[in-house]
């Protein structure tokens, strides 16, 4: 069923002759604009409001000059949907869908996001209509997109689809209003993997406005050092490569969650440097723009906007501990491995030993072996 009995819709091009049938209007005719109408209510008969257009309606036939009536039911919405991303190349293109040059120049799509309810219509309507228009000539590529994907549904806190009548509708301009607007953007990241859909919980959202005022609170804790903290320099290293390679894969919840736990490790330093923070500001950026440009401004962190600046770059080597995986016996037998620094010394690499093996190193400590980076061995007495 592609017509419809409703005013808004395109028009459908074609008249019926009481002579010959069915004709289409000749392409000098078009586009055929909609006429006005004083209601767009639809009537009591179901026939289309525009019906009641006699001027309109009545029109002579293409084929004959005999008399004949305009077809008065529209297209559906999804007819309109399935091109409107060639009409975006070239919107005020008077004589065509869009000019060849604006076509060959932004066609096809570079990356077409949508939700994930229009997996199957839209996107099949949407790819028939652009090889219909490639066939035609009409589009230069076959395909209208060169990357696809979908986001999943944010539910209502009990798990249902939002609605009305469900009553379980979360209004976002209240989430601002009580919790702030990077709280909103940065919870709706957070809230779960990009292409499922996940429940709203209140109580994520008042996690999410702790980190922000965790990440707001490091101004007390910053010193007048302008170089990465020895001790964070590789969990920074980290933090950017996982972070960019995260929003790249579309992984939102994941890269804002490896930013928390930096911000963990910056409480448990102690102190960070400008150059620690800086770094965070310029991750977290996409996610809060509006609190970390503030920080970035109060501070004088970043020259102009954040977002002005370079992404920040990590150093492979840097993001790599260096630690050394060693062999942890008992009288020589095998009970587990153990990862510790690689200039670790005897007292320390032992000792770590100790820890993990816990009650199962049980009896009196005859000798302590340690043969640097590859071997503890504990022999003990029963
Ligand atoms: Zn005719």
């Amino acid at each position: 069923m592609f017509s419809r009995q409703r005013y808004w819709g395109e028009p459908i091009p074609v008249v019926n002759c009481e002579r010959c049938g069915w004709v289409p209007l000749d392409e000098s005719e078009l586009p055929l604009i909609l006429p006005e109408v004083e209601s767009y209510e639809p009537t009591d008969n179901g026939e289309s409001p525009i019906a009641k257009m006699t001027d309109w309606v009545n029109t002579v036939c293409p084929c004959c000059g005999g008399p004949a009536k305009r077809e008065t039911d529209t297209m559906p919405q999804w007819a309109g949907s399935s091109w409107y991303f060639l009409r975006y190349t070239d919107p005020s293109c008077d004589y065509a869908i869009a000019s060849p040059e604006a076509l060959k120049y932004w066609m096809p799509v570079d990356w077409y996001n949508g939700g994930m309810e229009h997996t199957t219509l839209h996107l099949l309507y949407s790819r028939f209509w652009n090889r219909f228009l490639y066939d035609s000539g009409v589009v230069p590529v076959a395909e209208p997109y060169a990357k696809r994907t979908s986001h999943g549904m944010i539910l209502g806190e009990n798990g249902e689809k939002m609605s009305k009548s469900r009553g379980n509708v979360v209004n976002p301009d209240d989430i601002v209003n009580e919790f702030g607007a990077d709280t909103l953007r940065t919870y709706e990241m957070f809230i779960g993997a990009f292409e499922l859909s996940a429940a709203w919980s209140q109580e994520g959202v008042r996690g999410c406005r702790k980190f922000l005022e965790r990440v707001w609170k490091l101004q007390e804790m910053v010193t007048d050092e302008d170089s990465y903290s020895k001790a964070l320099v590789t969990r920074i290293h980290q933090t950017i490569k996982k972070v960019s390679n995260d929003y790249e894969n579309l992984k939102f919840n994941t890269a804002i969650a490896a930013m928390m736990s930096l911000v963990n490790d910056f409480y448990k330093a102690g102190s960070i440097t400008r150059a620690d923070y800086r770094t965070l500001l310029l991750l977290l950026n996409p996610v809060a723009p509006h609190i970390t440009e503030e920080i970035s401004d109060r501070m004088g962190l970043l020259r102009g906007r954040v977002y002005q600046n370079a992404w920040p770059e990590y150093d492979e080597a840097k993001t790599v501990e260096d630690t050394v995986e060693i062999a942890v016996q008992v009288n020589g037998k095998m009970r587990g491995t153990l990862t510790i620094p690689r200039d670790s010394d005897r007292e320390s690499a032992i000792a770590a030993a100790k820890e993990m093996l816990g009650t199962r190193l049980q009896g009196s400590i005859v000798k302590e072996i340690y043969v640097p980076g590859r071997i503890v061995n504990i022999v003990v007495r029963p």
